[in-house]
This record gives structure tokens, C-alpha cells and sequence, in this order.
């Protein structure tokens, strides 16, 4: 494979000990970097404003007396800071990122133009509703393309993240049960939720946090809902069951029919946890499977960004039986406008009131409906067959020097292998994650879905070239071949070659230090 070269094992041993440390602790032009208060921004300013001529104040006793206390940089010295702590981290501008369950490796840099159309980025929510009719006109055309998409006739679109749209889901489930007198404060309530054990974790706290009670479904041994299980829990006091499809496993639930026909039989809803849409999305619709709640993570499936937590959105679709129950606001077409419903009056009487303030992130809806209008119907169909195949491939190619979690049959998105091949080796798969880095590549999502051993969950996604999938199972494969061969070295203390080293994620998550102090009898601090 002389095209792998780049990826390839090194003939001898690539371990930064065996090199001379640089003398100033940079690396190969990438400089090291300090903490933003530890450099020499005390006591300047990155501008020169003219002394304001007002003399005296407003603000009486409240003026500061004292420094504030933060650095002062010059943009350069600003810019360059955050440019090279940027280069510290992985981004998915710079190669694949496999994690699974998160889909979207990729956010085109046409959504980014759409969204800072002055006509959706600089509006307000408080402006009046005439001078807005374009930014209406998109959230109505998103909804459209949402409930088309799925088969569903409403969608909420102000949750802002996946999660959140399960919370919206729920509640709207629970409105529903307690307008037909068998909610959670009834004489009999309906107050259990069913969860597969595979589920995400979202899942059972959602459920939990609205008040429900968490009963577990059992999965069988080729990682699908136990329908014998389920059946078995299903009665009169089961508001809804949460399920995942394709599942937490990769896999699509083969019963799904099966699954939502028992659960309207026993007067309960299907909520189902939309985060793999991308797998299906234009070949499937959810509607169709009986589903009566879905959340769509526009960030998982339609390429908003991930945004380490930042503004997200999390649109929720609903069934004919609970669309009464969606939460304001939503736009209405009136033939002559657009008109966003969002007073109490104007609500459905049993909607359960509001999720959240105004309506939802704007720059969110405005990147998701650029991506399906770039690829049109058929472009997303093909997307999901994509993603399809790439995980495939990769299951298929690695399947020999890996343990697959469920060997038989093809994959959906994500191809899922256990720690089963690394018995006998002393290396785990946090090693084994921790020496891709060493390798060029952004670990797996490890140690998820929970049942199964060790996990390593692979998502490429459709983004990813023959050529780039050809590359990661290269690396993959090579290190596979040095677990085997008892390298353990390699495993155990990587990655060497990251600005930071192996970290103790325990102490981090027990003892997180999440503020600066300044060093006893130092004088940082700027006027
Ligand atoms: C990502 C994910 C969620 C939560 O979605 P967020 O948008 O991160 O809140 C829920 N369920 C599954 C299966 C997921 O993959």
C-alpha cells in the first residue's frame, strides 16, 4: 500500500522521549501557549479611547474604584492567542472525526454565508412581525421541509438541542395524558416511561426529569428492543416509551412496526430519539413507523454546527394525536403574511404553555435549511445511503483484526465493535483511543452505548472520501496489529505526541480547577 505511507507504522519507534525536548518547549512552528492571564496583558489596553468628556458620572456610587482585573491584549497578540490554542485542538476542517452518535463532520461553508444574511443575523425577536416576513417565510419552509421529511403534521421548532427537544416531546405526551384524565395526577396514572437499556442517557433523564418513572427494556443478543420484554411492560400505566432509530448500536429495529402497534395498543405514545436520522433521512419516514414524537438534532443530521455547546436546535416533530399539545410559538401562513403564534391567547388550549424564550435559534434554522435546499430531495436521500455504506465499509474492513459488538448483517451508520479482540493484551480501549491520537486521528466515541463491553462506536458519516476512509482503516489496522503483538508501550501512555499527555479524566471530572488565580503576590491586575 504505498499510497499509505503517510499513516504508516514508523520503522523504529516515534516516541517524543527519544527526542531532544526543545529549549523553548514550542514544536515544529507551533508555538506553546499560556493561559490568557498568565501572559503580559496586565496593566495596558488593546485601544486608546479619548478620555469621554462628560465630566462625573451617572453611576454615583457604582463607578469601580478598583481594576478589573482582566488582561489587555492588541488584536495580534488577542488573535494569536486563540489561533494557537485553536491549533491544540481537533476540529473536522482538519481530517475525520469518527465519534458516533454525532454525526455531522462537516458544516458547508454555504450555510455560514446564509446565516449572516443581514436579514436573518441582524434582526431582533422584538421587532415587529411585518419587518421579519423573510426570516418567518424560512422557519415556515424549514417546518415544512421537517414534517415532509418525516411524515409528521406539526413540528415545535423552538427546542434547542436534542435533549431539550426530548423534554418538549415529553411534556407534550404528558399534556396529552392529563387532557384525557390519565396523566401523572390522576387516580390512574400513567407514570412510567419505557427505555431500552441501549438508550442514550438523555433519554432516561428526560423521562425522569418530567416526573415519569424509568423502566427498562431488555435488548436481545443482536442489540434490538426485546419485543417480548417490552409487551411484558407495556399496561395501563405506561405513558410512552423512548426509543432510538436506528438504535444507540447502529442498527435499525427491524419490529419497529411491531414496536409502536403494541405501544398504541396500550394507550401509550411513541416518542422516538431522532439523533440518527441521518441514517434514514429521505428513505424512511418516521410517521410511517407509527411515531408520534421525534426530536430531529439539526446538528446531527441537517449540519448545523456542534458548537461545544452553543446555540443549538432540536426541532421537534409530532403525530396528529399530539400536535394539539406543541408549544408556542409557531408560524402560520395566513395567505397574505407570515405570523408567528406566540400570545397565550392565541395558543391551543391544551398546548403546554412555552419551552423557552422568543422563538428558537434563528442562525440555526437558516444553516439547516441551506443544507437540504443545497441537496434537494435526492441529495439527502443519498446522504443517508452514504453514511450507510462508509460505515460498512469500515465494519466490513476491520472486522478481522476487530471484534464487531453484532457480527451478523449489515450496519446502519455506525459500525460498533466490544474489547472482546483486546482480551489477553492489558490494553483497553482508552488506550487504544488515546495512541489514535498518536496516529493523526480523533478517537471513537468510546465506552457508549453501555451494554456493550468496551465500546468503540465509529461514525464517518458521508463527508469522508473512499480515499480518507482508506487512510483511517489503515491507522486503524496497524495499531490493531501492535495490540496484538503485545506493544504495549505504545498503548499505555499515549498520546506522546499531543500538546497534552495522558490526563488523569478522573481527577478532572472530580476536581475540575475551572478558575484562574493569580499566584500569592502577584501584581496582575490592569486599570
Ligand atoms: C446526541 C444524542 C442525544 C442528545 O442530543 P443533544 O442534541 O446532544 O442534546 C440524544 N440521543 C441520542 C441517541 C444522541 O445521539
Amino acid at each position: 500500500m504505498s499510497t499509505m505511507n503517510t499513516v504508516g507504522r514508523p520503522t523504529t519507534p516515534n516516541r517524543v522521549e527519544s527526542k531532544p525536548a526543545t529549549l523553548t518547549g514550542g514544536r515544529g512552528l507551533l508555538q506553546n501557549e499560556a493561559l490568557i492571564f498568565e501572559g503580559d496583558g496586565w496593566g495596558k489596553t488593546g485601544v486608546d479611547l479619548p478620555q469621554p468628556a462628560t465630566d462625573g458620572s451617572d453611576l454615583g456610587d457604582l463607578v469601580r474604584r478598583d481594576p478589573i482585573g482582566l488582561p489587555g491584549l492588541s488584536e495580534p497578540e488577542t488573535m494569536r492567542h486563540y489561533v494557537r490554542l485553536s491549533q491544540k485542538n481537533h476540529a473536522i476542517d482538519l481530517a475525520i472525526y469518527p465519534l458516533g452518535s454525532c454525526t455531522m463532520k462537516h458544516n458547508p461553508r454555504l450555510n455560514e454565508k446564509m446565516a449572516r444574511l443581514p436579514g436573518f443575523s441582524d434582526i431582533h425577536p422584538l421587532q415587529p412581525q411585518s419587518t421579519v416576513q423573510g426570516a418567518l417565510q424560512l422557519m415556515d419552509s424549514l417546518s415544512h421541509w421537517l414534517t415532509t421529511l418525516t411524515g409528521m403534521p406539526a413540528v415545535a421548532l423552538s427546542p434547542k438541542a436534542g435533549a431539550h427537544g426530548e423534554l418538549c416531546g415529553l411534556m407534550a405526551i404528558r399534556a396529552a395524558h392529563r387532557a384525557a384524565g390519565n396523566g401523572l395526577r390522576s387516580d390512574t396514572p400513567r407514570n412510567k416511561v419505557l427505555v431500552p437499556t441501549s438508550a442514550h442517557g438523555t433519554n432516561p433523564a428526560t423521562a425522569a426529569f418530567v416526573g415519569y418513572t424509568v423502566v427498562e427494556i431488555a435488548q436481545t443478543d443482536d442489540g434490538r428492543v426485546d419485543l417480548a420484554d417490552l409487551e411484558a411492560k407495556l399496561g395501563d400505566d405506561v405513558a410512552a416509551i423512548m426509543v432510538t432509530n436506528p438504535n444507540t448500536c447502529g442498527l435499525f429495529e427491524r419490529d419497529i412496526l411491531e414496536i409502536s402497534r403494541l405501544t398504541h395498543e396500550a394507550g401509550a405514545y411513541f416518542y422516538c430519539d431522532g439523533a440518527n436520522f441521518n441514517a434514514i433521512v429521505g428513505r424512511v419516514r418516521p410517521g410511517d413507523l407509527g411515531v408520534d414524537a421525534m426530536h430531529i438534532n439539526l446538528h446531527k443530521t441537517f449540519s448545523t454546527p456542534h458548537g461545544g455547546g452553543g446555540p443549538g436546535a432540536g426541532p421537534v416533530v409530532l403525530s396528529e394525536a399530539l400536535a394539539p399539545f406543541a408549544p408556542a410559538p409557531w408560524v402560520v401562513n395566513t395567505g397574505d403574511g407570515f405570523q408567528l403564534v406566540e400570545r397565550e391567547e392565541d395558543e391551543a388550549e391544551q398546548a403546554f404553555g412555552r419551552l423557552c424564550a422568543f422563538q428558537g435559534q434563528m442562525g440555526m434554522y437558516v444553516r439547516a435549511l441551506s443544507y437540504m435546499m443545497s441537496h434537494g430531495a435526492d441529495g439527502l436521500r443519498q446522504v443517508a445511503e452514504d453514511a450507510v455504506l462508509n460505515a460498512n465499509y469500515i465494519k466490513a474492513r476491520l472486522s478481522d483484526v476487530m471484534s464487531a459488538a453484532f457480527p451478523e448483517g449489515p450496519c446502519m451508520h455506525e459500525a460498533l465493535f466490544d474489547d472482546e479482540w483486546l482480551k489477553g493484551t492489558d490494553i483497553t480501549t482508552l488506550d487504544f483511543a488515546k495512541a489514535m491520537i498518536d496516529e493523526g486521528f480523533h478517537p471513537m466515541t468510546m465506552y457508549f452505548p453501555l451494554v456493550v463491553h468496551g465500546a468503540m462506536l465509529i461514525e464517518p458519516t458521508e463527508t469522508e472520501s473512499k480515499a480518507e476512509l482508506d487512510r483511517f482503516i489503515h491507522a486503524m489496522r496497524a495499531l490493531a496489529e501492535a495490540a496484538k503483538a503485545g506493544d504495549v508501550d505504545r498503548f499505555k501512555g499515549a498520546p506522546f505526541h499531543a500538546p497534552m499527555k495522558r490526563l488523569d479524566e478522573t481527577r478532572a471530572a472530580r476536581q475540575p480547577v475551572l478558575r484562574w488565580t493569580a499566584p500569592d503576590g502577584s501584581n496582575m491586575a490592569a486599570e
